[in-house]
């Protein structure tokens, strides 16, 4: 099991690696996007429960893991920011739940559970501290440097010269 707040924070320093933005949409939809499938853990039990659904793929990392799910949250959440971030935060999510137990990642089509049983309490461990380090040395950037217009190599030297 990964804590919510992990996926928050790793999605949130994935949307920094590949985007780099200033703005705080793409953060945002991230956010959205890598808290949305555990959803099922507080909908599905009653929907299960009132007989509307039944099977596997209504179980928990299901069908709000699967592709599909996945199809359906991002094409929702490009209304409000970029449809890339909103990506990323659920594919964040989805990568780290298949390390730790699997997911129906083509649920409705087939009730197949994909992935690894992976250490979760370490998981969330260094998931965490890596993603705070990316977040608090990207925001230490972003408020010094302050330009998104330099090349990976620029924000590697300025990296360089402001830590080693
Ligand atoms: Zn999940």
């Amino acid at each position: 099991m990964v804590a919510d707040g992990v996926h928050v924070l790793v999605a949130l320093a994935v949307v920094f690696l590949a985007f780099r933005a200033e703005r705080p949409e793409p953060y945002l939809v991230a956010a959205l996007a890598a808290i949305f499938p555990d959803i099922d853990v507080y909908l599905l039990p009653v929907l299960v429960d009132s007989g509307y659904v039944h099977g596997p793929v209504w179980a928990h990392r299901g069908m709000t893991h699967s592709l599909l799910g996945g199809c359906v949250v991002v094409l929702g959440l490009s209304y409000f920011g970029p449809w890339r971030a909103a990506a990323a935060g659920f594919i964040s999510h989805i990568a780290l739940d298949f390390v730790t137990g699997g997911v129906y990642l083509l649920a409705p089509v087939t009730s197949v559970r994909y992935g690894v049983s992976g250490g979760w309490l370490l998981l969330n461990m260094l998931a965490s501290v890596v993603s705070v380090t990316v977040i608090l040395t990207g925001s230490r950037y972003l408020r010094t440097e302050g330009s998104l217009d330099r090349s990976p190599g620029d924000v590697a030297d300025a990296f360089t010269d402001r830590f080693g």
